[in-house]
């Protein structure tokens, strides 16, 4: 009995709400549209949209490098979980991005939303053009003197160079891989002479070192074997751990080896500037390769990166001048940068002591599939071969 009293009170209250509903005007209703519309490829994590999306802006165009971007993923973010989206006509699934492969030139996508239960849709334009942004070149001043160069117009994956301009001479570190005027564009940037610092002799970092020929190249020895054939090492000087190239006016760059990502890789301290060009020594701020043979083993790595951090300790802060910008997690300036090599320090001492065992990956090395392990603690992260903890391969 009790029960059936409760079960009409119970719907005597929903009629109520139901009768009270009606009598009202209905609510203003919310934008039925997209909140948000993300955009990005295998290898760029995040595709700059122009203009920034606001919910009310209908149209957007987004450019893209031919290079390395083939396909994207479209990901509207509609209002409403209850929403319908289309991209094209094609239903899309929520929470999974629409792949799109590119075709060169304008790649249109027209992005509706329907309202749950409704057929009038909000519709959204969408251009991605793609294009060969290779020989593009930017820049930008990360502080007086000091710029950051990116190839490939800037668009992630990319290398960076950095250019260093003291008092009397210019240091450029590092030359990238795209194949536009590199040495126009520093140019634009200095008047002063021009001299060429290599971080490592990878091609993504050493490739268009042919750009300069009448200039001194400052790189280790040990990654000689990895510079592409057609260059004349006749203007090269070999340096090592501690070595000065000076900017005139006392100001110069120490060369810091830390090897493991390749044997001789180099980072060079600007005492005064208070930067550190470390081309990938130790990554970008995500993850360093260090798994590639012919380079030290994880013990020798870790007693490296212990040498690093008392180098580093008298400096309250620091800049990293990284060689692949985009990947860096969070920005590696004022201490963050030596909190990154202390954490790699200390995921090395974990890895090597078992407390910490990284998770099975695979990588294509030159056509050559290397299985590794990756792990990462705090701000490092490491690609790691777990057969070369203790004795280099
Ligand atoms: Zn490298």
């Amino acid at each position: 009995m009790k029960e059936k009293i409760f079960r009409l009170f119970a719907a005597a209250i929903t009629m109520l709400a139901v009768a009270s509903f009606a009598g009202r005007p209905p609510a203003e209703k919310k934008d039925p549209g997209m909140k948000a519309l993300e955009l990005s490829s295998a290898l760029s994590p995040s595709i700059k949209i122009e203009p920034a999306f606001l919910p009310a802006i209908r149209s957007y165009t987004a450019v893209v490098d031919s290079t390395n971007v083939q396909s994207v993923k479209i990901d509207p973010v509609p209002f409403s979980a209850g929403s319908r989206v289309t991209i094209n006509g094609g239903e899309t699934v929520s929470g999974r991005p629409y792949v799109a492969d590119l075709k060169p030139g304008e790649n249109r996508f027209e992005i509706s939303v329907f309202p749950a239960g409704g057929k009038n849709a909000v519709q959204y334009q969408l251009t991605i053009i793609q294009k060969d942004l290779s020989g593009q070149y930017t820049s930008e001043r990360v502080q007086a003197g000091v710029w950051r160069l990116a190839d490939y117009g800037g668009f992630p994956p990319n290398q960076n160079a950095y250019l260093i301009e003291g008092p009397e001479k210019a240091v450029l570190i590092d030359t990238g891989m795209g194949k536009g005027d590199l040495a126009g564009t520093v140019k634009s940037l200095t008047s002063r002479p021009v001299e060429v610092a290599v971080t490592h002799g990878h091609g993504d970092h050493a490739g268009q070192i042919g750009q300069f020929p009448a200039s001194v190249v400052y790189m280790s020895e040990k990654d000689k074997g990895m510079l592409p054939a057609a260059v004349n090492s006749g203007n090269f000087k070999w340096v090592k751990d501690g070595d000065k190239i000076g900017l005139g006016g006392g100001r110069y760059l120490e060369v810091v080896e830390v090897p493991g990502h390749s044997a001789g890789s180099i980072m060079f301290l600007d005492r005064i500037g208070k930067t550190l060009a470390i081309g990938d020594a130790i990554g970008s701020g995500s993850y360093v390769w260090k798994f590639i043979p012919g380079t030290s083993s994880l013990s020798e790595y870790r007693d490296t990166l212990k040498k690093l951090e008392s180098r580093l300790a008298p400096f309250d802060a620091l800049t990293f001048l990284t060689g692949h910008h985009w990947q860096e997690r969070t920005p590696l300036t004022g201490t963050t940068g030596k909190q990154m090599v202390t954490d790699m320090r200390i995921l090395c001492e974990k890895i090597i002591s078992g407390e910490i065992t990284g998770t099975p990956n695979s990588i294509n090395l030159g056509g050559q599939k290397m299985n590794v392990l990756t792990a990462s603690y705090g701000l490092a992260g490491i690609w790691y071969d777990p057969e070369n903890l203790h004795q280099s391969k």
